[in-house]
């Protein structure tokens, strides 16, 4: 926005201060109150309000009605002054105060190494810190042979396109579906929805103040992923209804020649200098190895192929797996079918959160929208309520002795609150709170939201079933002591192939070795998470050790990872080398620091079985760092852990 229009909407804002005032009483306190100290409000502000704010949720904050009052009128004189005396709006916070700001608006501490990471994610500037800019720009003719290909348009994938473009680039996206939206465009489950809060989990880069809902569901994410391709025209550079079979990188002209396979069958080759992989770890269903599974003559799907054809409504369903995914889909249909049967191997833990429900008023998406860097604050506050806080939390305390029920004292109280939660939902029922109450500590499995799974458990036509499936038959799940479930629809909510990263592509890189010779069945390993030995000029986004548990946004994530590649990028091209290629010792080592943090942590707790680690135990899904620990390992990509090919000439590359 110009400086002009800055001041209009000024004007249109205090213009009118009647419904400025009632608007603002949708205002949660802790970002009010940031706004008005970012435009030079009086300090004193923040020890006044400070005891009343307990900690990062909108809902831990007490403050008298008095009090509000008050600040909201100080908010209002605030922007009436900056109005009137036609004076800039400040970009950045008084920075003399930010420790204290950080500290009143989270009720927490944040130390000082989170500033340069909350700076950049608020994107005050409205620029994008995270983008990437060329040191001396390429002339036009050295970037128009240069070609990048992305394979899936998803969350990730988009998000790469948009900063290639920026960077001009020439890039391709390759998409198997018709559509933008990968997972979220996959899944579409009777009650699909995420679990971070929309205004932290979306681009730093495109904030939206739209979001109807804190949580919101799967239309809607899906509808900011496509706007988000729609206003960056991407369209134009994605080839829809188009699968990547087989990808090898030839050596001779260093280049990435993919093979790849229309929709109507037809198969095609491609040529890229970069290849870089938005395929993500939840892409590939997987479907349970059970016997007879092919008999049931039913509807059966796994939920992120649901069939919208099937008739839920008034049916027997079965429903098998009791992950994120089945969490969302039980309480979704259990109102309409007229009995539901869960088959649950071992329960996942599940923590209730007031804003969950809520709908995004329209009086607070106004003060999202028109306030002045309230939206940043809001998302600032997001981003602490969800992330790092709880990554001490999964450390095991070596002195701790109830190590098979929790890792430390933090840990245990955690889960006295969870059990105390599921008791107070299912009614007390001592069976029932035995078999929805894990054996494992908190965060052992994906720490889920409480989407009402625990009050449909006691739901007359639900059934909670923890035997052990036998076998499936034509009309029925038979378990191991000899009942006969029978059910007309049979919902797989299995989960994914994700430690089988990267299946099916068929990824060969120098030498003919493959992605499967260097990973295994399960093995998948990066250097941070993006850049594999013997595979030049290719980088993964969401890669291994990448997928966020402990808290914090997948989109965070990907941003960091398409920073670094950005610079990648930039290396190759401003260095004017034909490859890189990350040396094995910087990638070892790595390996090995994941290896010693993930030996302290909850995931490779032996009592845990989850989809983050592989058969022989090791966690190859994901991340052990604090997202500010991610955020700086990728910050800067270091040329002198690559290796560097110079472009040869015709003659050799002939030889
Ligand atoms: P999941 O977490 O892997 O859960 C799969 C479920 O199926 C588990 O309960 C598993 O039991 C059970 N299962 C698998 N094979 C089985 C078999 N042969 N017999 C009986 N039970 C079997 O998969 P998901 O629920 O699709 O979630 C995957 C990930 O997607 C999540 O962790 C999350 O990262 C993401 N996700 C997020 C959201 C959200 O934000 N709300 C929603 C959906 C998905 P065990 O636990 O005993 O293995």
């Amino acid at each position: 926005m110009t400086s002009s229009n800055h001041h209009q909407a000024l004007h249109a804002l205090v213009g009118d201060t009647a419904h400025l005032r009632e608007a603002l009483k949708a205002a949660d306190v802790a970002p009010l109150l940031m706004v008005l100290i970012h435009l030079g409000g009086d300090p004193a502000w923040l020890e006044r309000v400070r005891p009343f704010i307990e900690g990062p949720w909108s809902f831990h904050e007490h403050a008298p009605e008095a009090l509000k009052v008050e600040l909201r009128e100080a908010v209002v004189a605030i922007l009436s002054d900056y109005a009137r005396t036609g004076q800039e709006l400040p970009v950045t916070p008084p920075m003399h105060l930010l420790p204290q700001m950080l500290d009143v608006c989270t009720g927490q501490h944040v130390p000082p190494e989170y500033y340069p990471l909350v700076l950049e994610e608020m994107d005050l500037a409205d620029s994008d810190p995270k983008t990437v800019q060329w040191r001396k720009t390429p002339a036009p003719e050295v970037l128009q042979h240069f070609q990048t290909l992305v394979i899936g348009a998803g969350f990730s994938g988009i998000a790469m396109g948009i900063k290639l473009q920026e960077a001009g680039v020439p890039f391709t996206i390759i998409e198997k579906n018709e559509e933008v939206g990968g997972t979220w465009y996959e899944n579409s489950y009777p009650g699909c929805g995420v679990d971070t809060a929309n205004h932290f989990y979306s681009y730093s880069f495109a904030i939206n103040h739209d979001w109807d809902h804190h949580f919101a569901k799967r239309d809607e994410i899906f509808s900011y992923i496509k706007r988000n391709a729609d206003a960056f025209s991407l369209a134009k550079k994605i080839r829809f209804n188009e699968e990547v079979l087989s990808v090898s990188w030839d050596e001779a002209s260093a280049l990435w020649r993919l093979e790849t396979r229309k929709a109507d069958g037809s198969l095609h080759t491609l040529t890229a200098n970069v290849l870089v992989s938005a395929v993500g770890q939840l892409n590939r269903p997987q479907m349970p190895n059970i016997p007879g599974l092919s008999d049931f003559e039913g509807p059966a799907f796994h939920t992120a192929r649901w069939d919208h054809a099937a008739q839920i409504a008034g049916a027997r369903v079965g429903m098998i797996g009791t992950g994120a995914s089945g969490m969302q889909v039980g309480p979704a249909i259990a109102p309409i079918v007229e009995k539901l049967k869960i088959f649950q191997r071992s329960p996942h833990w599940a923590m209730r959160n007031p804003l969950y429900f809520e709908r995004v008023t329209d009086d607070k998406k106004w003060v999202l929208k028109n306030i002045p860097f309230y939206a940043k604050w809001f998302r600032f506050q997001l981003f602490w309520s969800s992330s790092d806080g709880f990554h001490a939390m999964l450390q095991r305390d070596p002195d701790w002795t109830d190590q098979a029920r929790s890792l430390n004292a933090a840990n245990a109280v955690v889960r006295e609150q969870l059990e105390a939660h599921i008791a107070s939902e299912v009614g007390h029922d001592p069976e029932l709170i035995r078999k929805a109450t894990p054996v494992y500590p908190p965060y052992g499995k994906r720490m889920l939201r409480d989407n009402h799974w625990y009050r449909m458990l006691v739901l007359p036509n639900v059934e909670l079933i923890t035997e052990d499936i036998d076998h499936i038959e034509k009309d029925a799940i038979v378990t191991a002591d000899g009942v006969r479930h029978e059910v007309d629809v049979l919902v797989l909510a299995t989960g994914f192939q994700a430690r089988r990263m990267l299946t099916p592509m068929h990824i060969e890189g120098r030498d003919g070795i493959t992605i499967r010779d260097s990973w295994g069945e399960d093995d998948p390993r990066a250097h941070l998470g993006i850049t594999v030995p013997g595979f030049p000029n290719f980088f993964i986004i969401y890669g291994p050790n990448t997928n966020l548990a402990h808290g914090g946004s997948a989109v965070f994530h990907s941003e960091c990872q398409i920073r670094y590649i950005m610079q990648g990028i930039r290396e190759l091209v401003e260095s004017g080398s034909a490859s890189l290629e990350v040396k094995a010792e910087p990638f070892w080592d790595y390996q090995h620091k994941v290896d010693e943090a993930h030996n302290k942590m909850v995931w490779s707790h032996p009592g845990v079985d989850n989809w983050y680690k592989n058969a022989a135990g090791r966690v190859t899904q994901n991340s052990p760092w604090r997202l500010v620990d991610y955020r700086n390992f990728t910050e800067v990509f270091e040329p002198s852990e690559y290796v560097f090919s110079p472009v040869k000439s015709a003659v050799e590359a002939a030889e």
